[in-house]
């Protein structure tokens, strides 16, 4: 990819009293014009023309990531949103299939969405498989820099979080739960949607209880979402 006058033919050298004619340069010109820039300003990131593109790729999809339209309090349309992020998420026997959104309230406005195992659990702080609710943080703690539970410096105050399946209140594998992480951010994350509750294929329901009832007693309001039971369970239970 790297760029050398030398190895240039005339036509592609374009002296700079050429004047007019420059700007009128065939496509050779222009295509050189464009590495020389792409190497001044990236290559020094890039030690190859793979690692360039796979970067102009990443940060093109980086910029157009979209989100639907959806009108503001509709509640099942979002969570028609979170169960399509759930599909995203690998079935497996071991695991549920879970999508959530987070959504400023006040503007009507997507911040984040995530899948279980969406994202990696390389992290040596915050160990273990990723669930859909926090990979929803995560993203936005990227973002904006900063550790998971100062979130609420960046989110606005009237957040909410859609989650297929009930936010988790106990993992087996000992790692901080979800119910925990909405906790942690209970002062701009005011209401919590939910598609189904978890079933009891791991956890035992008292457990599944107190956790509702913590978010509840902390002042997160808990609202289920009717009618769309059976496709979230059955997306939840994928490959089991
Ligand atoms: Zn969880």
């Amino acid at each position: 990819m790297r760029v050398h006058w030398e190895a240039l033919t005339n036509q592609q050298r374009a002296p700079a009293d050429e004047g007019f004619a420059y700007f009128c340069a065939p496509r050779a010109k222009i295509v050189f014009a464009i590495q020389l820039y792409l190497h001044n300003h990236y290559m020094r990131h890039c030690d190859s023309a793979g690692a360039l593109l796979t970067w102009i790729f990443d940060s093109l999809m980086a910029s157009e990531q979209t989100h639907p339209h959806i009108a503001a309090g509709d509640h099942e349309a979002y969570m028609e949103y979170a169960l399509e992020q759930a599909r995203h998420s690998p079935p497996a026997p071991t695991k549920f299939c879970v999508g959530a959104v987070l959504v400023d309230a006040d503007k009507n406005e997507i911040l984040s969405t995530g899948w279980s195992l969406e994202l990696p659990d390389n992290n040596p702080a915050d160990p273990g498989k990723t669930h859909a609710e926090q990979c929803c943080f995560i993203k936005v703690a990227q973002k904006y820099n900063l550790p998971e539970e100062r979130l609420c410096e960046v989110l606005p105050q009237n957040t909410i979080l859609y989650t297929t399946m009930e936010p988790c209140n106990k993992r087996l594998s000992g790692n901080k739960p979800c119910v925990d992480r909405i906790l942690a951010l209970k002062d701009c994350i005011k209401t919590v949607y939910i598609g189904i509750k978890e079933p009891e294929n791991f956890i035992d329901q008292n457990v599944l209880i107190v956790g509702r009832q913590r978010l509840q007693d902390a002042g997160v309001e808990v609202v289920f979402i009717q009618g769309m039971e059976d496709r979230i369970m059955k997306v939840s239970l994928a490959g089991h």
